[in-house]
């Protein structure tokens, strides 16, 4: 009992919020047991394959005039991060360009930056529309939410292992040590799998409008850039789609969000008039 208890004060000493409160109040306490640079080696070995992936087939920064693009826009992005976490601007930031149909853009942890020409080609039209889903994948990873993600599933092994050595210390029963394993599979995967990632999708298009207002970005081309992905969505639906429902509810949520911080922009757009 006395070891079911320590792991308890172990797992509240976990939540923690990854990032400072800031104008658009996302202050949601998050789960994250899985060490940080655990999550950050394994990141890291994930984009450093991707990369080599997309040179041999000759689609990384092939047009080399759009990477510049992304890359001034990411990185004005990047310049606002510090709103968010200090630390974050010490991150060893990397942005670059897939050659690819696929709508699609991910900031892993760490900052690694990775954007589709897809994305370009067929909906993020302006400037002000790759900022909202640059925004919006940086958040993520200000937010931590792989390290969550990763945390949860971690937990879930963990939880179980733990659960049947603990019954099948204290019962002889086979059917019942069975079942409670089930149980706490079942339960673990419903508590913290399925409500996590509607919630952290919210933070994100909160923060990454945000983020974007103050890079001096019109936040409501999220709103332009998410009716269009809807419509892309009725025709084929694309990958990055299925991890991004884009209903009307979530329109009208980004809508009233980049109303709110519309002065951020108002007040940062002047600093880059001429650039
Ligand atoms: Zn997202």
């Amino acid at each position: 009992m006395q070891k079911i208890f320590i792991f308890c004060l172990f797992l509240i000493s976990a939540c923690t919020s990854t990032t400072l409160k800031t104008d658009s109040d996302v202050t949601r306490k998050q789960f994250v047991i899985l060490p940080e640079f655990m999550a950050l080696s394994m990141a890291n070995e994930g984009y450093q394959q991707a990369k080599q992936k997309a040179l041999e087939h000759k689609q990384l920064n092939q047009d080399v005039y759009l990477l510049n693009e992304v890359r001034k826009i990411s990185y004005r992005l990047i310049d606002e991060v510090r709103y968010f976490r200090p630390d974050a601007s010490d991150w060893k930031w990397e942005v670059n360009l897939q050659t690819s149909d696929e709508i699609n853009a991910y900031c892993m942890p760490g900052g690694k930056i990775m954007v589709f020409t897809g994305l370009i080609d067929k909906a993020a039209k302006t400037n002000d529309e790759i900022a909202a889903v640059v925004g919006h994948e940086i958040a993520h990873a200000l937010r931590e939410h792989g390290r969550e993600r990763m945390s949860t599933a971690l937990v879930q092994q963990l939880g179980i292992l733990g659960f049947a050595i603990y019954i099948s210390d204290s019962s002889d029963n086979r059917e019942l040590k069975n079942l409670a394993v089930q149980g706490v599979a079942l339960g673990t995967t419903l508590f913290f799998a399925l409500p996590n990632s509607r919630e952290q999708e919210r933070e994100a298009d909160k923060i990454g409008l945000e983020l974007a207002a103050r890079a001096g970005y019109n936040p409501l081309a999220a709103v332009s850039l998410w009716r269009k992905m809807d419509e892309l969505s009725d025709m084929q639906p694309p990958e990055f789609l299925s991890t991004h429902p884009s209903n009307q509810s979530r329109i009208d949520d980004l809508q009233i969000q980049a109303k709110k911080i519309m002065y951020l922009y108002e007040e940062n757009k002047i600093r880059f008039t001429n650039n």
